[in-house]
């Protein structure tokens, strides 16, 4: 990697700047910012940057340094003391650094700071007299050993705490600042202890011996575990490392004329175009983040300072006309002068970003590309969940118990009940119930329906509780491992702790994480409005929404439809933009207390004119449904898929239930027993379910088609455009589409004939199988559309349990010595596997039909970088769940501006 020759180190100040603002990866974020910041003449400390190519040589190569690094380095620092008249650790006249890492994208917290670099015993009487200020000089050497010994040499922060609370409590001094230089000399003096006892060393004197060993702390930091998990949770990749930055210390805590602060240009939890941020007069840049002080708003500052307050005022307009963004910026005013520390992008809440993009664009600093592009996708469906109240977590110091998956986002809290029955029961009354579960079927849906938010202690990302609750908007904390439920005793515990049926808890669908109390929830106020409940006019969010999502849909190209069975998820997914449904699951309408009967009816009969009967009890009803979802769709498409699921899901599988089951149906508890057991299969996934029940079966697909056709002329009378699309589920085989779709036309040619009317109609399937997508030009051949099942065929392709596979997935993801996968592949396609099975299919169906319609509806389909695979892929259209309908969209748009 190192090529002699090459430039290791990046002078900034005076006329002397190297580097220049585009060099982000090779100077990090903050080394560009401050060379860029010094190009245009603000009050910057001038220093040095050490590259990130260096921390990569010194990472492949154990700690060694390239050739010429040490020298380089050394020849800067000359360079700095030259320009600031100064010498590193000098008895005379000092100078003092700071060493500070700063990767290409910023990683707050990764690295702590090392300030005072320079300091020891002669330097501090040196900088006693310069300051006129004794104290100061010694509390300097005091933080610096401090940040030394922890940060650089790992020795525990606690020792150096406990030796400073120590003679604070000795000498009865309430605060830090109340230590006089004599207590100030006594710390020194237990803190050099304390570091020999914990090195075997003396604490360094030596400033060159200082400023290396500082280096190379932060070079090693950029494989801490800390680090390393940052940049997984981040999803930050492909970096060379971190820069080292040494730059002139100033110094806040010079006594009442100094200070410091960080602040903002928008405020970052909310967007509002004002400044926002803090400072403390009398301190150093740790002491704001510490909170052992409260600092004071930003605007305090004018009545204390007003010209550094006004210059702050001109810095703030004059970076974000120069970077176009929102910035976070740091702040010292030594003995009444100002100096600029940092500036970066802001790091915000998705609200935040919303509402300053949306601003900028009016403003006519950005234009409406760049707004699009900005805006996490990742993270804008948190704009619809309902919320936690953080203010009251924090107040109370409410610590949670367990962190499983964040399946679904939102905050939920309410009584928990460990069964759907009970939770039904419970919200009937009014209770807010929390429905917890080992993992849940569909026989649970109707306890999902009513429940605030979802637990399950089992299942992954596309298991049956994350799907149906992100369908539903619900909150769901999936694969909460350390939770252990025990239906029989209806409780839940967790490290010795106990929960009963009835007891509060509380889900983060956002982070995954469970607290058992109860927590305040906010509702989004998008939703609010879109429910009629709040007038768009009085939600700037609202507004604010609009105009963006304005902005995503004059970019995007790829069409976004929604995975809805109800004309209440259809009407949600419509409001929130969607273009059609992508994928309607028929076997969710089944499950209805009335219809259910029926769907049980038609499982026990023992031949085809019983099974006939009971479909004909359900017929009017699907039609009914159909009907409803046609009404709110309005002329948007509608793919509707044939029954899917095995039967024995429609099954109870417990003995009251059965019983339930024997006195509504007039048969014995032994007969449904019976059936059961006929039904039970060793791999249901891989069983008798898709249309393998139409082949065996055909009856069913006769009463289903039946009603999507008898449905769709009857709201056509009314006007309404309606086209539906029949999706033929897990086709493996061309032959079994043929003849599905052989008995599907059939049916419809019969309704027409019945009826004397038509309408315009497409039969397809999905793609979920790997068969299917490696012989995709038989398919082809007469199926008008693929949707891709990728759920089934991630499962399929994989080899992967989609309901089993979290206990070695997170591993197979997370462990640093593993990660086979980059992303659960359930909830990002695997793009080199799964993806080039849908590669193929695409390419082999529009070689026999090039008109052939393409889309995906499996839970990829509101997965941003699954989006922009669809969109290189040339696919028409992605489904999702309606909650992640605006999140596609956006995704879509992105996807178009990164091509
Ligand atoms: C799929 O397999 O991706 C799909 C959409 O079908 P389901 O999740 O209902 O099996
Ligand atoms: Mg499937």
């Amino acid at each position: 990697m190192a090529k002699s020759g090459t430039k290791y180190v990046y002078f900034f100040g005076g006329d002397q700047t190297e580097g220049t603002v585009n060099m982000r990866e090779v100077l990090g974020g903050k080394g560009a910012n401050l060379a860029d910041m010094t190009s245009i003449g603000l009050p910057v400390p001038p220093g040095f940057t050490i590259s990130t190519e260096a921390c990569a040589y010194y990472s492949e190569n154990n700690g060694a340094y390239p050739e010429g690094l040490r020298e380089e380095i050394l020849d800067h620092l000359g360079r700095l003391e030259k320009l600031m008249g100064a010498k590193l650790g000098d008895k005379e006249n000092p100078l003092l650094v700071s060493v500070r890492s700063g990767a290409a994208q910023s990683m707050p917290g990764m690295m702590d700071t090392v300030l005072n670099l320079g300091m020891n015993p002669d330097s501090a009487k040196a900088l006693a007299e310069k300051s006129g200020n004794e104290r100061f000089a010694w509390d300097s050497y005091r933080r610096f050993m401090q940040m030394f010994g922890d940060v650089v040499m790992g020795v525990p922060h606690d020792d150096f705490e406990h030796a400073l609370q120590a003679v604070k409590t000795e000498r009865k001094r309430a605060l830090d600042n109340d230590l006089t230089t004599e207590d100030l000399l006594e710390v020194i003096d237990r803190y050099r202890k304390l570091y020999h006892d914990a090195i075997g060393e003396d604490f360094p004197t030596d400033p060159i011996d200082q400023l290396f060993k500082s280096i190379n702390a932060v070079f090693n930091s950029w494989n801490n575990d800390r680090a390393i998990r940052y940049r997984q949770m981040n999803d930050i990749r492909g970096l060379l490392g971190t820069a080292v930055n040494i730059q002139t210390m100033v110094f806040g805590n010079m006594g009442e004329t100094s200070g410091t602060g960080v602040a903002f240009t928008r405020d970052p939890s909310d967007g509002e175009n004002m400044f926002y941020g803090e400072y403390l007069m009398n301190a150093q840049g740790e002491d704001v983040v510490a909170g052992i002080r409260t600092p004071e708003p930003i605007d305090h500052l004018k009545a204390v300072n007003e010209d550094a307050y006004n210059e702050l005022l001109e810095i703030r307009t004059l970076l974000e006309n120069h970077y176009k963004d929102m910035q976070d910026i740091e702040f010292t005013i030594q003995d009444g002068k100002l100096y600029m520390l940092q500036t970066r992008s802001g790091k915000r809440t998705v609200f935040s970003w919303l509402r300053s993009q949306v601003e900028m664009v009016e403003e006519g600093l950005i234009d409406k590309k760049t707004a699009v592009s900005r805006v996490p996708a990742g993270e804008f469906n948190k704009l619809f969940a309902p919320v936690l109240d953080t203010d009251m977590i924090k107040k109370n110091g409410i610590k949670s118990v367990s962190r499983g998956l964040n399946a679904s986002p939102g905050g939920a809290s309410g009584q928990v009940y460990f069964s759907a029955a009970k939770a039904e029961e419970m919200a009937a009354l009014g209770q807010d119930v929390i429905l917890a579960r080992t993992e849940t079927s569909p026989e649970d849906i109707g306890g999902m329906a009513v429940a605030k938010g979802i637990l399950t202690t089992r299942g992954g990302m596309t298991s049956h509780a994350a799907v149906v609750a992100r369908g539903m908007g619900c909150p769901c904390v999936s694969a909460a491992t350390d939770l252990h439920i025990d239906y029989e005793k209806a409780q839940l515990s967790v490290n010795n702790q106990v929960l009963k049926e009835g007891d509060f808890i509380s889900l983060d669908g956002f982070t995954g994480l469970v607290y058992l109390e109860k927590i305040a929830v906010k509702p989004s106020e998008i939703v609010q409005v879109l429910h009629g409940e709040m007038k768009a006019e009085d939600s700037l969010l609202f507004q604010n929404y609009t105009k963006f999502m304005g902005y995503v849909d004059e970019i995007r190209e790829l069409k976004v439809r929604t995975n809805a069975d109800t004309p209440a998820d259809t009407k949600m997914a419509v409001d929130l933009g969607a273009e059609g449904i992508g994928l309607c699951r028929t076997e969710h309408m089944f499950f209805g207390t009335e219809r259910i009967i029926s769907v049980r009816k038609m499982i026990l009969a023992n031949n085809k004119i019983e099974r006939e009967k009971a479909l004909a009890e359900l017929l009017p009803m699907q039609r009914k449904d159909f009907e409803e979802i046609y009404k709110e769709l309005n002329g948007l498409p509608a793919t509707i898929r044939l029954l899917d699921p095995p039967l024995h899901e429609f099954l109870p599988n417990d003995h009251t239930s059965r019983h339930e089951m024997a006195l509504q149906l007039g048969v014995t508890v032994d007969e449904i027993a019976q059936k059961t057991a006929q039904l039970h299969e060793f791999n249901p996934m891989l069983g008798f379910r898709g249309c393998r029940l139409a082949v065996v079966y055909p009856e069913i697909l006769h009463m289903q088609v039946r009603a999507i056709i008898e449905a769709a002329i009857n709201v056509s009378k009314e006007g309404i455009v309606v086209e539906p699309e029949i999706m033929i589920p897990l086709v493996g085989h061309y032959k079994e589409f043929e003849y599905t779709r052989k008995h599907a036309i059939d049916t419809i040619e019969k309704v027409f004939a019945e009826t004397g009317k038509k309408v315009e109609y497409k039969v397809g399937t999905m793609i979920e199988v790997p068969r299917a997508a490696v012989t995709a030009d038989e398919i082809a051949k007469n199926a008008e559309f693929f949707s891709f099942g990728t759920n089934d065929l991630t499962q399929m392709g994989c080899g992967f349990s989609r309901d089993d596979a979290a206990v070695f997935l997170q591993p197979y993801v997370e462990d640093m010595d593993k990660q086979f996968y980059e992303y659960d592949p359930f909830a990002v396609i695997d793009v080199d596997g799964v993806g080039k099975l849908m590669k193929i299919a695409v390419d082999l169906g529009r070689q026999t039909n090039p008109s052939i319609k393409l889309g995906i509806c499996g839970e990829h389909g509101g997965d941003p970088k699954s989006i922009a695979f669809c969109q290189s892929l040339g696919l028409d259209y992605v489904s999702c769940s309606p909650f992640r309908v605006p999140v596609a969209r956006l995704a879509a748009a992105q996807a178009v501006l990164a091509k």
